[in-house]
């Protein structure tokens, strides 16, 4: 439920005012399955979709199905992960972020990524000058309805981000079939959380200070929702159990809120399927 702000690879240390909305998906002339010349690129991009060994947030994981939305989005591809014209979308996106063009989805390009995301994040931004940002003014705050919250208790959020998440929720069940047959999907489980009690489960339950638990959280904000993707068998909604990540980035909600998301500011923590942030 909480997410960190920089790992042990990469520290944010400067802000990034320009929030970027979705790209438009470009298909190459000629179909996914050309270019020729980014066919050794697609094959190795096949294989380490599902198979790298890498940390790109510190901690183990394999394969990078859990980001391929994201990354598919972000660099306007309308073809698969594992074909040539996936490659060369990534290719020309390598260049203009000053890469190597070699279409592969290699760490180095995942951490120019990732770093972006971030950055887009303005709770990072704020947190860039290292002082953990102010939370919200409490009586500013206004709660969800009943229906709007995951537990059926409702949640707390700033008047601008939960009209924004509204207009968003309301977009979502008409424009995606399972969001408007299952009305618990992308309802609230987190909202506004404040910093007294973020403290007092971090010396209940540890581990705060880690990717899994931020000591400083972006909810103390009132910006940042934990929304309901539904989760993998036997997990919760907030699992950061790699096969429950991976699980929602495959469903619909997600993947829809990767492509719209951003047409109501909301920006995505790439580790978290289900945190997102309203940036106004
Ligand atoms: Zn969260």
């Amino acid at each position: 439920m909480a997410e960190a702000i920089s790992t042990a690879t990469t520290r944010i240390t400067a802000p990034l005012t320009i929030l970027a909305g979705p790209t438009p998906l470009v298909m190459p002339t000629g179909g996914c399955e050309r270019p020729n010349a980014m066919r050794i690129a697609a094959a190795d991009n096949e294989a380490s979709l599902t198979d790298r060994d890498w940390s790109p947030w510190g901690r183990p994981e394999k394969g990078w199905e859990t980001y391929e939305p994201l990354i598919t989005q972000e660099i306007g591809s309308a073809c698969g992960p594992e074909s040539p014209g996936f490659a060369e979308a990534l290719a020309r996106w390598q260049v203009a972020h000053k890469l190597p063009g070699d279409g592969v989805m290699s760490a180095q390009t995942f951490e120019a990524l990732r770093v972006l995301w971030l950055r887009r994040r303005p709770f990072v931004q704020a947190f860039s000058a290292g002082v953990c940002p102010p939370d919200a003014d409490e009586a500013a705050l206004v709660a969800t309805d009943k229906a709007e919250a995951y537990s059926g208790k409702p949640v707390q959020l700033q008047a601008a981000a939960l009209s924004a998440y509204r207009a968003m929720l309301a977009a979502a069940r008409e424009e995606v079939f399972e969001v408007g047959a299952n009305r618990q999907l992308l309802t609230i489980f987190s909202g506004y959380r404040a910093p007294s009690d973020d403290e007092a489960r971090c010396d209940r339950d540890g581990g705060c200070g880690t990717l899994i638990r931020a000591r400083c959280s972006a909810h103390r904000t009132g910006t940042a929702v934990d929304l309901n993707l539904g989760a993998a068998p036997a997990s919760r909604p907030d699992s950061t159990e790699d096969f429950n990540r991976r699980f929602q980035s495959r469903t619909p909600a997600y993947r829809w809120m990767v492509a719209n998301a951003g047409r109501f500011g909301f920006t995505p923590y790439p580790f978290e399927p289900w945190h997102w942030e309203w940036a106004g």
